[in-house]
């Protein structure tokens, strides 16, 4: 059996672990999410690593190197799922990291390696994600902690119910900072697959833009109201729709969406008098996005005027893009060509771990395809010759920085 095989398999079982008797769903600090440690510490362990739960959930494994460096190097994803998840999404990049550990078998490299499965990444329990990672970066701050679940149950009574002490997430930053952090990952998405490549290194991860939308008009009787005498504020956002999607299809790399459109009074028999919808804008370059944005502002104006509606606008999210670190892709593109591979460099439309902690060390991800783009679906899938990929793309990588890591320790 090829090691891809092999992780396939582990990522399959614990695809079983679920809070759910029908379907993969993991949420944070849940009981799926205890059985789920378990059975990867269980794996951590047989790999030569130390491992504990640290106080904000986080499974954490440590592989000790030969002393010569006191930062780790830290590898992982997260063991949290969306509601009927697929088997790969974050878990595969915990699975190929303990893989990597296991690989070196008793090799020592000059700085420990520690990987940690993020206790929660997607937002699912407490409406707002990456509760794992904020607590490694340091920024998991009171707010969150003071954040309720739909059973009003916080943060913090979710981690003191888990046994652990929500008092203590203050101390759970590595210190001293690791090295780098290197996160694998699906990529979720069509690219690669309809490129036919393994692998991409991923150089930025793209900021966000998200904002409500309104328009006002007149609802009226929809027999009645000749249509001269309208004001349609649905016809003034499907015109608008249309405009967002013709921007995005001009704009190299843009893509943005209306997923959700509330229409007043909703109902068969009279003129939408009223319609609020959002707008998810995103770019890797946030010029780019802040000068779309500014356009489909103006475009959604005009078309107000020019129909007699009244417009609104609120900001509701502005996210930066996080750029990879430079040094890091570079390494890991050395790493793939000593593996004889040529990768792409694309951005991540989705936020990511990563994108957490390059806030305070250098960071950088490896995307593995994924088939027919499928992501947060049972049909989730990842092909065992891309594992193998991976693998020997992060075992070049363990090489590379084992001969480099002076210049990238920190006084
Ligand atoms: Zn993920």
């Amino acid at each position: 059996m090829s090691n891809g095989q092999k992780l396939i398999d582990r990522c399959r079982e614990l695809a079983q672990i679920s809070d759910n008797a029908d379907g993969t769903f993991r949420t944070f600090l849940s009981p799926g999410m205890r059985r789920c440690y378990e059975t990867v510490t269980y794996w951590m362990e047989s790999a030569g690593m130390q491992v504990h739960i640290d106080d904000a959930g986080n499974l954490r494994g440590v592989f000790p190197g030969d002393g010569c460096c006191a930062q780790p190097l830290l590898m992982g994803s997260h063991l949290d799922t969306v509601r009927n998840a697929g088997a790969f999404d974050g878990i595969l990049g915990v699975i190929l990291a303990i893989e990597l550990v296991e690989m070196l078998g008793s090799r020592k490299l000059p700085f420990d390696i520690q990987v940690v499965g993020f206790s929660e990444e997607e937002g699912v329990r407490f409406s707002t994600p990456f509760i794992g990672s904020r607590a490694l970066a340091g920024s998991l701050t009171e707010e969150f902690l003071a954040l309720r679940d739909a059973a009003g149950i916080s943060v913090a009574q979710a981690i003191r119910d888990f046994g652990l002490d929500p008092n203590n997430t203050a101390e759970i930053a590595l210190k001293p900072v690791p090295l780098a952090f290197l996160e694998f990952h699906i990529e979720q998405g069509p690219v690669l697959d309809h490129a036919s490549e393994s692998l991409a290194l991923v150089d930025t991860i793209a900021g966000l833009t998200r904002a409500r939308v309104t328009f006002t008009g007149h609802a009226n009787h929809a027999g009645t109201t000749p249509m001269n005498l309208r004001s349609d504020a649905l016809c003034g956002a499907a015109e608008w729709i249309t405009e967002v999607e013709r921007t995005a299809l001009a704009t190299s790399g843009l893509v943005t969406t209306v997923g959700k459109l509330d229409v007043t009074p909703g109902v068969a028999n009279a003129v939408p008098g009223e319609v609020t919808m959002t707008l998810d804008c995103r770019h890797a370059d946030d010029s780019v996005r802040f000068t779309a944005v500014k356009a489909l502002r103006a475009s959604a104006i005009a078309i107000a005027d020019g129909r007699q509606l009244t417009f609104k606008w609120a900001d509701l999210l502005n996210q930066a893009a996080t750029p990879m670190h430079a040094g890091m892709v570079e390494l890991l593109n050395s790493a793939a060509r000593q593996s004889g591979l040529s990768l792409r460099r694309m951005a991540s439309g989705a936020g990511h771990d990563a994108m957490i902690l390059a806030a305070c060390m250098p960071a950088a991800m490896l995307f593995l395809r994924s088939p027919r783009g499928i992501s947060h679906h049972p049909d989730e899938a990842v092909m065992a010759e891309d594992i193998d990929n991976a693998l020997a793309v992060g075992g070049n990588f363990l090489k590379c920085l084992s001969q480099t890591y002076k210049q990238w320790e920190t006084s």
